[in-house]
């Protein structure tokens, strides 16, 4: 098996309906949206190292001076006080270089880290995010700055891609467009750098779980409690049928309210529902069909046509 044909899956959504853009490098899930990094597809054997161990020491031994090196200098202070007197007159101007140097990179971080955490306050606000998804994302942030994987990215992007990894994390997620529209940064992006940054820092975080989604997407369509109860009802029961594996938990979840709502006489457009979870109008026709045809559901749509006249 050669390592490209290693990426048949999402890693978000763990979906096959993928999409290769060979101009741009990228493969796009057509499920969820997410974009597969471009390191994926024309280095795949560099991402492919971060699933070992390989890649770790490769980061330790071969990389150019990084914020990774200073860490180390950074929880240990440079030469513990005693060492300073058995130090040599050139040995000691070193140890007074590395201080500096180190004064300099602590200061930076702190810098950077007191505009990140303003910001991801900021959008976390916006968002209405629990506190303790604030603060798991502020530690991801944290871990991301000390190990210098900030470096050649925005800002705003880590922290978006942070709070995007906590709201997962505590099963409150939120989808790419709501992080975009938050924090301005745009959608790929976002996925890119939590992608990168779950990967460096070892973060496991298993696909969302569609029903995670159904309060919020009703609220945001106006749906009754009872459409969105039902909604959670049909989700359950796609879940026996395994009919969400391998499909967008968004595109799932908003289908179900689309349905829901059809049954309740609530009804949205397929446009609208798509629009609020941030998936395509054909996302939102095929897993209706998968729906309607696997769990049944077309009678109870009639019925409720029927007592509507
Ligand atoms: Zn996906």
């Amino acid at each position: 098996m050669s390592r490209r044909n290693a990426i048949k899956k999402c890693p978000e959504c763990a979906a096959t309906n993928l999409t290769f853009n060979k101009n741009r490098g990228e493969i796009i899930c057509n499920e969820c949206g997410f974009v597969l990094e471009d390191k994926m597809v024309d280095f795949s054997q560099e991402w492919r190292e971060f699933d070992s161990d390989t890649g770790e020491s490769r980061r330790r031994t071969g990389a150019p001076m990084t914020y990774t090196q200073f860490d180390q200098g950074l929880g240990t202070e440079v030469g513990q006080k005693g060492d300073l007197f058995k130090l040599g007159g050139k040995d000691r101007n070193k140890f007074f270089r590395l201080r500096k140097w180190q004064y300099r990179i602590s200061t930076a971080i702190e810098r950077n880290l007191k505009l990140a955490l303003a910001e991801l306050k900021r959008v976390s606000s916006y968002l209405k995010l629990p506190r303790s998804v604030e603060e798991e994302a502020a530690r991801v942030y944290t871990l991301a700055v000390q190990r210098g994987l900030v470096r050649g990215r925005t800002m705003e992007s880590v922290v978006a891609g942070a709070l995007y990894a906590a709201c997962r994390r505590h099963d409150v997620p939120r989808t790419l467009d709501e992080l975009s529209e938050a924090s301005g940064i745009e959608k790929k992006e976002i996925g890119r750098t939590y992608r990168f940054v779950t990967r460096e820092l070892g973060i496991k975080i298993l696909p969302s779980n569609p029903a995670d989604y159904i309060a919020r997407f009703a609220s945001a369509l106006k749906l009754s409690a009872e459409t969105q109860s039902n909604s959670v009802e049909i989700l359950e029961k796609a879940q026996k049928a395994e009919l969400t594996s391998g499909r967008g938990p968004t595109g799932i979840a908003a289908a179900a309210l689309y349905v829901a709502a059809l049954m309740h006489g609530e009804k949205r457009t397929q446009r609208e529902v798509a629009d609020v979870a941030g998936v395509t109008e054909v996302t939102i026709r095929n897993r209706y069909k998968e729906l309607l045809e696997q769990l049944n559901l077309e009678k109870d749509i009639k019925k409720t046509k029927k007592r509507k006249k």
